[in-house]
Parts: C-alpha cells; structure tokens; sequence
C-alpha cells in the first residue's frame, strides 16, 4: 500500500454537494422547541419573524435526509473548502502510539474556524428572501467574522454587538469583521433601548453576551428588513456544519481508512455535530460502530455535569425553549476561564443522542491541559490551534496514549475547528504559568439548575 499522505484535500469535484441531517435517520427525535410564551411546540411559521423561512424550515425538518447545498453557497465554499484532512504523523511519532490519528483542519479560512460553514449559508438564504440585513452577537469574535465574511460576499449589511470587553480587548478582531464592512458595536451600546438602559444603571460595564444577543435581537425586530442570526447550538447549524464530516468521510475512504474514535470539542456542539454526522448515520443503521467523544472544559461541563432539561438558548431569555443538557441560561464559568467553549448549553440533537447512548463519552477538560496540549501540538503540526479546537487535540492525545499503553491499533479522527492568532493572551498566561484550573462545585451550579425554566 502506498503512503498515506500528510494532507488530503479532495478535489472541488469530489466535494460533497448535499447538507446531511441526522435527525432523518434518528431512532427518536430530540424534543421539539417551545414557544416560550405558550410552552407550546413552535411551529415552523411562528419561527418566521426570528429566522428566514427557509432556515425556519430547515430548523424543524426531521425528515428530509439530505438538503442540496445551493450553487452560490458551494461557489464560496469553494475558496476555501475541501478543507485539509491531514495524518498527524509527528504527534504519532512523538507520542510513540501505534494509533493512527487523522485531524480534519477548519481554520484555514479568514475567520480562522469552522463557523464560515453555517454562515455562507444563513446569508445566502436571508439574501434569497429579499431582506437587506442582520445582527448577531459575538464574544470571542469567531462568529462575528465568519458573518463579516458571508455578508460582504452576498451584500448584506452587518451589525455585531461585540461584548465590550472583547472589543477593548481584542481590536485585531474588530478590525477584521470592519474589514468585511461589518458595523461592529461594543455592547452595551446606546444604540438600542436596552443597551441604553444597561448603561444608564451601570455606565463601566463590560458588557456580557446576555446583553450583547438582547441589543442585536432588539435590532433585528425593529429594523425593516432585518434578521437575527446565530451560529451554533440549532439545527440548521448542525446541518450545514454536516459538510465537515462528510468530506472527512470521503477522504477517509480514497486512503482506506474508517475511524474506530471520533473526538471533537463541544460548546454549542455544531463542529461535533457536524463532524461526527455521517459516522453516527453509519452507526444507527448499524453499519459501523465507531466511538463517539465530545470534550468540553471542566469550568463550563454541559455534558458531564449538566441537567437534561427545557431551557432557554440565551441568557436574555427571548429565544424558544430547547431541551438540552444545560447548566441554566444565566451560567457564567468563572472568570479564570480563558478557553472559549463557554456556552451553558449543548445541541438538541447532541444532547438527545448523548441521552440515548448512541454519543457515547463525554468528558471534561482542566485548561491547564488544554493549553499543554496546544502547545505541543503546534510544535509537532505546526499549526497553532485554537483554544477552544485544543480540548480536542487533548481527548485525541490522551486516546493516542491510552492505545500505545494497551497496544491498539486504532483509528483516531478529531476535528481541529480552528487557529488561536487572537487567543495570545490565553497562550500567554499559559506560557508565564499565571494560567490557572477551577472546577465549579456542585454550589456554584445550582443557582444555574434552579433558574431552569418550569416546563413540565
Ligand atoms: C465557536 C468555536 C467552537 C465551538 O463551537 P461549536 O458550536 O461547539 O462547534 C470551537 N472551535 C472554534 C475554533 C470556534 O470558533
């Protein structure tokens, strides 16, 4: 057999044309979302004035196996996608594993992740529908540039409302997203009434992602014309993220490979989702039966510490109810966490297959090791991951670890969703050793559980 090479990056022929939802395939659906004023199922319609209709469409269809990525969506993906699947032949070595480990590499796009995926698509559809713009929020900055991005390809205007601490914190990103044509706002703003309000009570806040999604839901509904657009945890994220998985899949194939462990990090669990998607179809059908491993920070432990429970998908506490693993909407990991994943809440559809078993592990990180594992992953692959992508490499390392100590040959697929050019100052507290653990107590997250919204 011939070697397999470093990197394999199908061609724009092979590259897959569809969207995959995995609910089609699903044994039992996940729960269905609730209208929070009703706690009534939504219905497709009523999601209407909060997302466009064909997302509203896409976000409640349990059926429909495969959805064709429209031809303007795969002309974008095409300046930058197939992306890498790449044979981490120097970590293998350096860890002296008898694994095979394989790592499909998102960051290669200006948004420096995975999130691009899903926000080509929500723009290409708001701009088919005839509207003129949207609004989103971002904490870190990935989302909010991968939408800079897809809003400046279709000519739609942009408004990010930036937590204000990131946007001091991080201009670079700020820049890139103005770079796009994005208006980028550092939230609380005194554009909107409850920014203003926020303000007028605490005029030195620096803002929290609660406020910054109220402010750009306030300016999406009373803006003609305009969305509010989110880039993880639903649905229809999941969907468009499925092409991750499949050209893993289909490059795995050209090399003769299929793989025994799948790892990816979890937030809001749309890379996980997506990655493992055609895998978990292989394995409800009982084609194959691969070991699936979300890996989430122990500050911010959804999975592994969470309730699975109807709660809301934001802190302001406007969205539909979804039920997922969660921590309370109202959840904030300590201020020590520096490693991104900081979402209270997992994928409905993540978090039904966890609860059924067919996600199969679940595990949480200290970002001490998440930061060792970085570092070392960048000397060996020479890409400098994201923090957030390093909760992966970490769950990867440890299972290459765990083969080499009980002489398996196993195949190890895990997602690196993206790069930590803006992370430095994580990296750096990292580096200085001033970077350090908290696990929250069963204390610290049952005000969290006790602010879960009474459904049943
Ligand atoms: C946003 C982000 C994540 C986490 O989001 P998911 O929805 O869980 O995939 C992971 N990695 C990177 C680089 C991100 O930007």
């Amino acid at each position: 057999m011939t070697k397999i090479p470093h990197r394999l990056i199908l061609t724009e022929d092979q590259m897959p044309k569809q969207w995959y939802n995995l609910r089609a395939d699903m044994k039992e659906q996940p729960d269905p979302l609730l209208n929070p004023a009703t706690l009534k199922p939504i219905k497709t319609e009523e999601l209407y004035p909060i997302f466009c209709e064909e997302l509203a469409k896409q976000e409640t269809d349990c059926t429909t196996r495969y959805f064709d990525i429209p031809e303007p969506v795969l002309d974008l993906y095409k300046a930058y996608r197939p992306s890498p699947l790449c044979r981490a032949y120097n970590l293998e070595k350096y860890l002296d594993t008898p694994a095979h480990i394989y790592y499909k590499f998102e960051g290669s796009n200006t948004s420096g992740s995975h999130k691009l995926n899903s926000a080509v698509a929500q723009a290409y559809y708001a701009k088919e529908q005839g509207l003129t713009s949207l609004t989103t929020e971002t904490g870190a900055g990935q989302w909010g540039t991968a939408l800079a991005e897809a809003c400046s390809y279709f000519g739609l205007d942009l408004d990010v409302f930036m937590v204000k601490g990131s946007y001091n914190q991080k201009p670079y990103r700020k820049a890139v997203m103005q770079t796009f044509g994005a208006n980028v706002v550092a939230s609380p703003s005194d554009t909107t009434r409850v920014g203003r309000a926020i303000l007028a009570n605490d005029p030195d806040t620096t803002g929290s992602l609660g406020c910054a999604i109220s402010e750009a839901i306030e300016k999406a509904t009373t803006t003609p014309g305009c969305r509010y657009v989110l880039g993880s945890v639903l649905n229809q994220v999941l969907l468009h993220q499925s092409i991750i998985g499949l050209e893993s899949k289909a490059a795995m194939e050209i090399i003769g490979e299929y793989p025994d462990v799948v790892i990816g990090c979890a937030g809001g669990g749309s890379n996980l989702g997506g990655l493992i998607a055609p895998f978990m179809q292989d394995k409800l059908l009982g084609k194959a039966n691969p070991h699936f491993i979300a890996v989430e920070p122990a500050s911010c432990p959804s999975l592994t510490r969470g309730r699975y429970a109807y709660d809301f998908c934001d802190t302001g506490k406007v969205t539909p109810l979804a039920r997922m693993y969660t921590l309370g909407s109202g959840f904030i990991p300590s201020a020590n966490h520096a490693g991104g994943l900081r979402y209270h809440g997992m994928s409905p559809i993540l978090s039904k297959l966890f609860h059924d078993g067919y996600l199969d592990e679940a595990r949480s990180v200290e970002q001490t090791k998440v930061f060792e594992a970085a570092s070392l992953f960048a000397r060996l692959e020479t890409i400098l991951p994201a923090p957030e992508s390093s909760h992966a490499i970490r769950g990867a390392i440890d299972e290459a670890i765990r083969c080499r100590e009980a002489g398996e040959k196993k195949v190890i697929l895990f997602g690196l969703t993206g790069t930590g050019y803006f992370d430095m100052t994580a990296y750096t507290s990292y580096l200085e050793h001033t970077m350090s653990d908290y696990i929250p107590t069963d204390e610290d997250l049952q005000p969290g559980f006790d602010s879960l919204p009474k459904v049943d």
